[in-house]
């Protein structure tokens, strides 16, 4: 799968390829779909919610250009995959918090997370990411794996000067990945193209 995400020209830096490579994503999805973990297609996680297919995954994580040490907020937790392949991109001096809002998921995930001895790297809360991370803000690095109306205002607030966010901007059942740099407190926005990601809810959310 690798190879071929490689091939294609999705995977470009050295670290982001290393990553997809270790990380098993067979063990990030139910039981039963094990056998499907290493296509290119998203699969379901439960509660009605889904891991995105892995292309997606590496895409974001090339956009995100990210550095050893980077301190960085996910949106959307999940089965935890996205945020352990940031953890190892980001190395041991480097941190993520992942926010996801139902808890089953969140504890899954947490759980998948310590299996992998990254329990130390990320950190998985049960809370509304819409409303951002104050508490650890600011941070190098915002993404967002699920679908929203608008850029969450909290998430330009949490996020460090010069820092990038990366989120999903549309209607319920596709979006536009936009990509924001942060110069001068403003954020700077391009349009990456056409994404569908299940919908962020919350406060800057869907209902
Ligand atoms: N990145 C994940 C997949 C994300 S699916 C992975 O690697 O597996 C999108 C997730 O966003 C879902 O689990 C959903 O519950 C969560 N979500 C939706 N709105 C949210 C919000 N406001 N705060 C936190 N998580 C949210």
């Amino acid at each position: 799968m690798v190879d071929r995400l490689v091939r294609d020209g999705v995977l470009r830096t050295p670290r982001v390829i290393e990553a997809m490579r270790a990380m098993p994503r067979h063990l990030f999805v139910p039981r039963p779909l094990r056998e499907s973990a290493y296509y290119d297609t998203p699969l379901t996680i439960g509660s009605g919610q889904t891991i995105s297919a892995p292309h997606m995954v590496g895409m974001m994580l090339e956009y995100l250009e990210l550095r050893e040490g980077h301190s960085v907020l996910e949106i959307g937790g999940g089965s935890g995959y996205h945020a352990a392949l940031v953890a190892r991109v980001v190395g041991p001096q480097g941190r993520v918090f992942a926010l996801e809002r139902i808890a089953s998921l969140a504890m899954k995930a947490q759980g998948r997370l310590q299996r992998l001895g990254l329990e130390q790297r990320v950190e998985v809360l049960v809370r509304d990411g819409s409303q951002g991370y104050p508490e650890k803000a600011p941070f190098d690095r915002i993404f967002v794996t699920s679908g929203a109306p608008e850029i969450p205002p909290p998430l330009i607030r949490d996020l460090r000067e010069g820092g990038k966010l990366l989120v999903p901007v549309g209607a319920r059942s596709f979006q536009d990945l936009i990509l924001g740099k942060k110069v001068e407190g403003e954020l700077e926005t391009e349009s990456l193209g056409g994404v569908v990601f299940v919908p962020l809810v919350g406060k800057h959310g869907f209902e």
